[in-house]
């Protein structure tokens, strides 16, 4: 094998090439770029030391060609974690409103890879892991605001749905399988998966079906809330690289979670009945008697005021609740938000419809008033923010079909045109 800072061969590996290679190997029939060399040596290092699965070293090959694919950069030292207020700034650009969520995870976060930075060192008072817990109706940004988060600190981001984990011995996933989509996500970089986020979703659905714990077992609840507290504390953990049920003979990657932020989320339906009732009978047994004296509660805003307790008597584990110490609310998006929601963020829904008309040279525009109806829709359909995307795509899909062979250049969407398509979609049930 001879070396030459310019090849006819070209990489193997790379399209297009790297811009950061410096020179390329070339072999017989084909050459390999110094940068594809070093993904290749710390991948078959890492196979070596962990002993991955045959079917995950076939996926190398796909993750080292697949040299657009951007990889997530480890947090060194010298990395600058943006200070809390920093972090909420960003988050601010693409999630609207729900600043008490924003300022919890941004603190949450802050402190989490701070702790992880100095977790090696002599630091005399070691600092606990901060997951958070998200309370909040569907729709209302619980996923986007981890994903937010990830993609501001450039570390792997996987979400799972806690309703596909069941415990040990049962049909489902293994909730190892949980750090399986983190590997995956880190191109198999075992050190940038514990650095990584987890966003467990749909958390209230494991709760246990009744607070009494000699309730016969119960599958799909505590047992799974049981497995998941070690993953969530931190510790090594064996984890399958292609997820699923674990086998016999199967190799395993051992993953240490403690460096890893868990963000659990989910709608918590009935959270504010447990809520309401203890807030009341607080507030008469202090006053003694009265209605008068009941805790006038917006609905709201009533998650703010979840505690341990009800969140124990919903049915989540003591344990399960100490190990997601950050506790924080979404509330209910009103008029204003999901107007905010169309229009705002960086890749607003209506931005994202001007940028398809665009391509095809047509400049798109939405009146005020269409704005207004598309959100009354998107508030009786109960499904905060994810009810807009689908209101737009129902009102645009015959305009995005006519349109770029049509000639116009410029299409305004207005009050009668909205009110049109509504009508058609209600008369088709
Ligand atoms: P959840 O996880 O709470 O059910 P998501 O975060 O998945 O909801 O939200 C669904 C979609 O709705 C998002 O992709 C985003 O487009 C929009 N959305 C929801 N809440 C917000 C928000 N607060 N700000 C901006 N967009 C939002």
């Amino acid at each position: 094998m001879s070396s030459e800072k310019k090849s006819d061969l070209g990489c193997f590996f790379c399209n297009p090439p790297e811009p950061k290679a410096r020179y390329i190997l070339s072999g017989a029939r084909a050459g390999i770029c110094d940068v594809c060399l070093k993904k290749l040596a710390d991948q078959l290092s890492m196979i070596e030391n962990r002993g991955l699965s045959e079917n995950s070293e076939g996926r190398l090959a796909t993750a080292i060609s697949d040299s657009s694919v951007e990889k997530p950069a480890s947090l060194s030292k010298q990395d600058q974690i943006k200070a809390p207020k920093d972090i909420k700034e960003f988050i601010d650009d693409y999630v609207i409103g729900q600043d008490d969520a924003k300022k919890s995870l941004a603190v949450a976060v802050y402190n989490h890879y701070k702790r992880g930075l100095y977790l090696d060192s002599s630091s005399k008072v070691e600092v606990e892991k901060s997951n958070v817990l998200l309370i909040g109706s569907t729709g209302t940004g619980k996923t986007l605001l981890a994903k937010t988060i990830a993609k501001m600190l450039n570390v792997p981001f996987a979400i799972v749905d806690a309703t596909v984990l069941t415990e040990a011995g049962y049909v489902g996933e293994d909730v190892e399988s949980i750090l399986s989509r983190l590997l995956q996500e880190a191109n198999y970089d075992k050190n940038l998966a514990e650095r990584g986020i987890v966003f467990i979703d749909e958390i209230d659905k494991i709760a246990r079906k009744s607070d009494n714990p000699s309730i016969t077992r119960d599958v799909a609840g505590e047992g799974v809330q049981q497995a998941l507290l070690k993953i969530l504390e931190g510790t090594d953990v064996n984890v399958p690289p292609e997820g699923g049920r674990k086998h016999p003979n199967q190799k395993f990657i051992k993953v240490n979670t403690k460096g890893v932020l868990f963000i659990a989320g989910g709608a918590f339906e009935g959270l504010d009945r447990i809520i309401k009732q203890r807030l009341n009978t607080n507030a008469i047994g202090f006053h003694k008697s009265s209605d008068s004296a009941k805790v006038a509660l917006s609905e709201d805003h009533i998650y703010k005021y979840a505690s341990a307790d009800d969140l124990r008597k919903f049915g989540l584990i003591p344990e399960i609740i100490g190990r997601l110490p950050v506790v924080t609310h979404l509330d209910a998006l009103d008029r204003e938000a999901l107007k905010r929601i169309l229009l705002q963020p960086k890749n607003a829904i209506l931005k994202q419809y001007e940028q398809i008309f665009a391509w095809d040279g047509i400049k798109f525009s939405v009146d005020d008033q269409a704005v207004d109806i598309i959100v009354e829709k998107t508030i009786q359909f109960s499904l905060g923010a994810r009810g807009l995307k689908s209101i737009c795509e129902k009102v645009l899909s015959d305009f995005m079909y006519e349109l770029p062979s049509s000639g116009l250049d410029a299409f305004v969407l207005t009050e009668a045109i909205v009110r049109e398509k509504l009508q058609a979609m209600d008369a088709l049930g």
